[in-house]
C-alpha cells in the first residue's frame, strides 16, 4: 500500500519557521510509521530528523504526536491509522531542535529531582535484598515505563505549567515509594506532592493513560500518591 506521511518540518537557522511536507511511501502490510520514516531518510530525505533506537518499544526514544496522538513510531502500524495522509509532528509542549526531536531536557530534569533510585538499608544483606512475591507485583506495572514522555506531553496542565512535574515523573516516585527495599518512604515524595507543580496539580484529564504505550494507569497511581500524602 501506498501511504503519504505530512511531516512538520522545523530547523533552527536563519529560517525557523514550520512548515508540513508529503512524503508517498511505501507501505507493506506490517509496517510502522517508523519503519516508513526510516525509509523516507534512506531514499527520499536524509536530512529528516527523528530519534529511534530499539524497533522494539523498549527504549522510548521514538514518541512522537501521529494522527493527532502521542505514541511510539515503532509500535504503530500505518495501517491502523485513517486513510489519507498521516500527520506527524513532535511531541507537543517541548521546545523543537529539529523535525521531529524535542528538547527532552525539563522532562528529564523533573525525572531526576524524584531521586529515582534505591536507598537501601544498611548494613547490605549478604546476598541479595530478598522480596516477597507480593511486595514484588507492587512493581510489575509501573516498572514497565519506558520514559517515551508520550503522558506528559500529551497532559494540557504541562503545556501551560512547564513547571508542572507531569505523570511520568510521578510514576518514577511512586515506582520507588512502593519498593520494599527502599527506606526513605514518604519523605522521598516531598517534591512531588510539597509542591504546588506536583500531583494536587493534576486535573485528571487522564490524556495520559490514553496514550502510554504501556497502558500504565497513572491517574490511579497519582490518587495512590495522594492518598500516600495525607
Ligand atoms: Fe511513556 Fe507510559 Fe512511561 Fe509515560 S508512563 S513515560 S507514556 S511509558
Amino acid at each position: 500500500m501506498k501511504a503519504t506521511l505530512r511531516i512538520e518540518r522545523f530547523n533552527v537557522g536563519p529560517d525557523p519557521s514550520r512548515r508540513w511536507q508529503d512524503f508517498a511511501v511505501e507501505a507493506p502490510e506490517g509496517a510502522t510509521v517508523l519503519d516508513c520514516l526510516m525509509r523516507i531518510k534512506d531514499e527520499q530525505d536524509p536530512t529528516l530528523t527523528f530519534r529511534r533506537s530499539c524497533r522494539s518499544a523498549i527504549c522510548g526514544s521514538c514518541g512522537m504526536n501521529i494522527a493527532g496522538v502521542n505514541r511510539l513510531a515503532c509500535y504503530t502500524q500505518v495501517s491502523h491509522l485513517r486513510r489519507g495522509p498521516v500527520k506527524i509532528r513532535p511531541l507537543p509542549g517541548l521546545p523543537v531542535i529539529k523535525d521531529l526531536v524535542v528538547d527532552m531536557d525539563s522532562f528529564m530534569e523533573k525525572y531526576r529531582i524524584t531521586e529515582p533510585y534505591i536507598v537501601a538499608r544498611t548494613p547490605a544483606p549478604e546476598k541479595e535484598y530478598l522480596q516477597t512475591p507480593e511486595e514484588r507485583r507492587k512493581l510489575d506495572e509501573i516498572i514497565t515505563c519506558i520514559m517515551c514522555a508520550c503522558c506528559s506531553t500529551s497532559c494540557p496542565v504541562s503545556w501551560t505549567d512547564p513547571a508542572y512535574f507531569g505523570p511520568a515523573a510521578f510514576g518514577r516516585a511512586y515506582r520507588f515509594l512502593v519498593d520494599s527495599r527502599d527506606i526513605r518512604g514518604r519523605d522521598h515524595l516531598k517534591p512531588v506532592t510539597g509542591s504546588t507543580d506536583g500531583v494536587w496539580r493534576c486535573h485528571h484529564i487522564a490524556n495520559c493513560v490514553d496514550v502510554c504505550p504501556k497502558k500504565i494507569d497513572l491517574p490511579w497511581l497519582i490518587n495512590e500518591l495522594r492518598k500516600h500524602a495525607l
